[in-house]
């Protein structure tokens, strides 16, 4: 472009390297956008588009967006899943010589926003990469290339996860089974996805929702970026080491590593690659950045998305039934008093342990905390004082502290202490590991009490920041300063006493600084040493020589002031930015402490006892009630129900009617199960649990139309997934199975699945259905029981007693149900007399299901043809009357004839 004015040469410069991001480029108070930028920018944030003169001919296509609303516009772009190069000017445009120098100082993507209006307050913004094990053959994981046995899928070569959350610094990483990498994306709920070119298409991605449906969004580097060699330079380039032996990774040929043990070279090329990309996105560099830590597989439990869902752990069920996700288990838990500990809890719903002595080590620590009810509330009250001190550890990180941010931060040092002593006589060992020694900061905090003033204002520019008697120069200079605008305000006095005009008046404005104002009305009073310095409606300006002189003192010392300011605030930002790794370790103390004790709180608060977690295999749940549906109505008015799973009986097949409550206990048993393995206490009077590997569930239909698959293709495909993937020490809770085809298909497969269940598995199961033929199970299969959610029948209608029974239903009550509902009397009506014909020829009992048939029409007499309700076609009784040995050979033949057409259903006129 060989017309271009510098600035788009510039511009062209910045946007070649940021192909893949809108450039906001900054001119004066303005971010300005070019070209298709500025096209896409006016569609989506809804900007006028007006175009420049680029010097010649050309005329390029404008935006802006002022600076000051950056955040609000980044916030908008973002959570359309766009990236924004952000070109800043990088000298003082009074300095530069020819045009300001610019550069993109930061790219701001869904996965590595850092801006407060942008990030959730309880829950992380984490940035994951993944890469596929480089043992794995290259045809591993395609849905293809697999043989089509029943048998499960052999054990695929792990995968590589890493994941980053840029605002605290957390960093992990961890190998994943090709099976269940959505699972672990998923639980994870990253913002963003980087991901090797190769693997864009790679199915074993598929499972990942894509960006349309709330997943994260994806971007694509080269593989290089990827390589082994050039991840274990930069980890140790980034993070000073000159091995990664020391953060745990095992290096090749390493004595004792079993043989196929998963390569830790794909866990440095996942870290690795993220650590390229962040320094990619933030060239300035990310100081807070913690070294990444290696989570081994079976630190926590698998948590599938069918089970995150139907469970309703941290979203609800229903699109739009709320943003802040009421009428979840993190919304029924979350009493944590800092963000940093909400955040830590939502990390521990949607990652239950699976170690038994981690899970006793909380249950320690939680039930400490119940029973000593006065350090809890010491401690909480100190802990709402406390503000984001991860968030926090991050700004320092990236330099962008803020005075108030520095405050909030002294603030928040302030009540360690208190934190410490709440907890001093507390004796659970995990409450002891978390404040032994914890780490108050007292040195920073002197820092920034003695540096900050008490109210800093929001920006630095605005001064009186810095604390009197920090600094004796500053203190100086705003005496200098005071002087010089006591002298000028003193003024007005003696130059109304000189002039003589009574309403003189002293002024100051940014644009034309100090002014003696005189009304219209006394101009001719004015002295000669007056200049006129601007024009009113009613009046003028003035300022006089020593006016000036003493302003520019004033002005002078307040340029000295701002920079003396800007240079102290600088100095202290650092040196308590130099903390930061140690302010990370107190934060993640803080909030565990903050966690334990929301869950005390709310255990205190909702009645939940402390189960006692086995290493057995029965589950036995007493007056066990439904966390969530239980806030939803009055206290007291929830029935709590008994649940018992053993090797005596680990299959319940749930029957009763429609709205009983059999989804409800299913869910209690679940959630109850899942609390206990995150160390809370749970809604019960009693609870004896086992450590469950994996928590299973198939709720009713899903809404998966959007993928272009039946109900029934769902179904099935979550079937299978249960069958291939349960073990002996999973619980499964099944909800309906088969509702999506036939009646017939669907019992047959439910009956079957159970079977399978229970000879080939031996999961725990609760299995609510509908069908009651299945409790015929509970006789035929020794470890299958039969519950029913009790109803009594109060004539024709139903009353749901919401109580769990020994013995299944005898009948589904769908009529009455339907009642109930409103549907119209006479359909109703009708229903009733079908089911009754229905009954009556099902009195065989379970031979009644291979039997087929079809219903009368309502206004027709039962014709002579067979149906489901005929016991014998009429013509049996017709062949066993024929007096064959009277007829002659075409009288038979021809009554052959007859009967077939008759059995054929034909009328040839003429027929008898
Ligand atoms: P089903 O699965 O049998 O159709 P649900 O479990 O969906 O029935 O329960 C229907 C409604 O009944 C729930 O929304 C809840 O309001 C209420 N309910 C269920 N269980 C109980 C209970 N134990 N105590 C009180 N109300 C309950």
């Amino acid at each position: 472009m060989p017309d271009d004015t510098p600035l788009m040469q510039q511009w062209r410069d910045a946007k070649s390297r940021h192909r893949d991001a809108l450039v906001f480029f900054r001119v004066g108070d303005f971010y300005e956008l070019f070209n298709q930028d500025a096209e896409e920018g006016a569609r989506l944030l809804g900007l006028t588009l007006t175009s420049r003169n680029n010097g010649a001919a050309a005329r390029v296509p404008l935006a802006g967006i002022p600076v000051k609303a950056l955040d609000e516009y980044l916030a908008r772009l973002v959570r359309a899943g766009k990236r924004v190069a952000i070109c800043e000017q990088v000298e003082d445009p009074a300095e530069a010589r020819g045009i300001v120098r610019r550069e993109v100082v930061e790219t701001v993507t869904p996965g590595t926003v850092l801006h407060d209006a942008l990030l959730a307050d309880r829950r992380n913004t984490f940035l994951a990469a993944v890469v596929k094990g480089s043992g794995a053959p290259a045809s591993e994981g395609s849905a293809s290339g697999r043989p089509a046995t029943d048998r499960p899928a052999p054990a695929e070569a792990p995968w590589a996860l890493a994941a980053l959350d840029l605002s605290t610094g957390e960093f992990t990483v961890r190998a994943v089974p090709a099976g269940t990498l959505a699972d672990e994306v998923g639980r994870i709920e990253p913002a963003e996805l980087l991901l090797p070119r190769s693997l864009q298409e790679d199915p074993a991605l598929a499972g990942v929702a894509s960006p349309l449906e709330g997943g994260p969004a994806r971007t694509v580097r080269d593989d290089w970026v990827f390589d082994a060699e050039l991840a274990r330079e930069e980890l140790q380039r980034r993070f000073g080491v000159r091995s990664l032996e020391g953060f745990g990774f095992r290096t090749e040929g390493e004595a004792g590593a079993e043989p196929g043990a998963p390569d830790d070279r794909d866990l440095v090329r996942a870290g690795g690659a993220l650590v390229t990309y962040v320094h990619e996105i933030r060239p300035g560099g990310v100081a807070h950045l913690e070294p990444p830590r290696i989570l081994r597989p079976g630190s926590a439990m698998v948590l599938d998305r069918m089970t995150r869902r139907n469970l309703e752990l941290v979203e609800p069920l229903r699109a739009g039934a709320g943003e802040g996700g009421e009428g979840t288990l993190l919304a029924v838990l979350d009493r944590a008093a800092t963000a940093m500990g909400g955040r830590l809890l939502r990390r521990w719903v949607l990652n239950p342990l699976v170690a038994p002595a981690e899970i006793w080590a909380r249950q320690e620590a939680v039930e400490e905390l119940v029973t000593e009810q006065g350090v809890r509330r010491r401690l909480r009250d100190a802990l709402r004082r406390v503000a984001d001190l991860e968030r926090l550890a991050g700004k320092m990180g990236t330099g962008r502290g803020t005075p108030r941010d520095l405050r909030a931060l002294a603030r928040s040092l302030a009540q360690l202490p208190a934190v410490a002593e709440a907890c001093g006589a507390l004796s659970a060992p995990l409450l002891r590991t978390l404040t032994g020694e914890l780490d108050l900061l007292a040195e920073v905090r002197a820092l920034l009490d003695g540096a900050l003033a008490d109210d800093p204002p929001a920006a630095l520019s605005e001064g009186g920041v810095i604390r009197p008697g920090f600094d004796e120069a500053l203190d100086e200079l705003r005496a200098l300063r005071d002087g010089a605008v006591d002298f000028i305000a003193s003024l007005q006095t003696r130059e109304r006493e000189r002039t003589g005009i009574a309403s003189l008046k002293v002024g100051f404005n940014k644009v034309f600084g100090y002014y003696l104002e005189v009304t219209r009305a006394n101009l001719d009073r004015v002295p000669d040493d007056y200049v006129r310095k601007q024009t009113l409606a009613n009046g003028e300006r003035y300022f006089t020589p020593e006016l000036k002189e003493w302003e520019e003192k004033v002005f002078g010392a307040e340029d000295r002031m701002a920079q003396l300011e800007a240079r102290l605030f600088g100095e202290v930002r650092e040196r308590a930015a130099g903390e930061t790794a140690r302010l990370q370790k107190t934060a993640r103390r803080v909030a565990a402490l903050d966690v334990l004790a929301a869950l005390a709180e709310g255990a205190e608060e909702g009645g939940y006892v402390r189960p006692e977690v086995h290493t057995g295999y029965d589950l036995e749940i007493e007056a066990g009630r439904h966390p969530v549906v239980e806030t939803m109505m009055p206290r007291e008015e929830f029935i709590p129900n008994d649940v018992r799973l053993a090797e005596d009986g680990f299959i319940v097949i749930l029957t009763g009617p429609n709205m009983a409550g059999k989804s409800t206990v299913l869910r209690q048993v679940g959630l109850i199960q899942l609390l206990a393995q995150m160390g809370a206490f749970v809604p019960a009077r009693r609870a004896r649990l086992p450590v469950v590997d994996r928590i299973f569930t198939r709720v009713g239909a899903s809404d998966n139309l959007a993928r272009g698959e039946s109900t029934f293709m769902v179904e099935m495909h979550e079937t299978a997934a249960i069958l291939h993937g349960a073990s002996d020490r999973s619980l499964v809770l099944l909800d309906e199975i088969g509702r999506g085809t036939s009646t017939y298909d669907g019992v047959s497969i439910a009956w079957a699945v159970t079977e399978h269940l229970h000879e080939a598995v031996g999961c725990k199961t609760v299995f609510a259905t509908h069908y009651h033929e299945l409790t015929q199970l509970g006789d035929l299969l020794p470890g299958v029981v039969n519950r029913n959610v009790a109803v009594r029948e109060a004539g024709d209608d139903i009353v749901f007693l919401r109580r769990l029974e020994p013995g299944g239903a005898d009948r589904s009550y769908g009529i009455q149900v339907a009642r109930l509902a409103g549907v119209p009397r006479s359909v109703i009506a009708r229903a009733a007399e079908l089911l009754h014909e229905l009954e009556g020829t099902h009195s065989g009992g379970g031979e009644g299901l291979g039997r087929h048939g079809a219903l009368r029409p309502r206004s027709e007499a039962p014709p002579d043809q067979l149906t489901l309700f005929t016991p014998e076609h009429p013509l049996l009784a017709r062949l066993r009357n024929l007096a064959l040995e009277e007829m002659t050979p075409l009288e038979a033949l021809n009554l052959l004839s007859r009967l077939r057409a008759e059995a054929r259903g034909d009328r040839e006129p003429g027929a008898p």
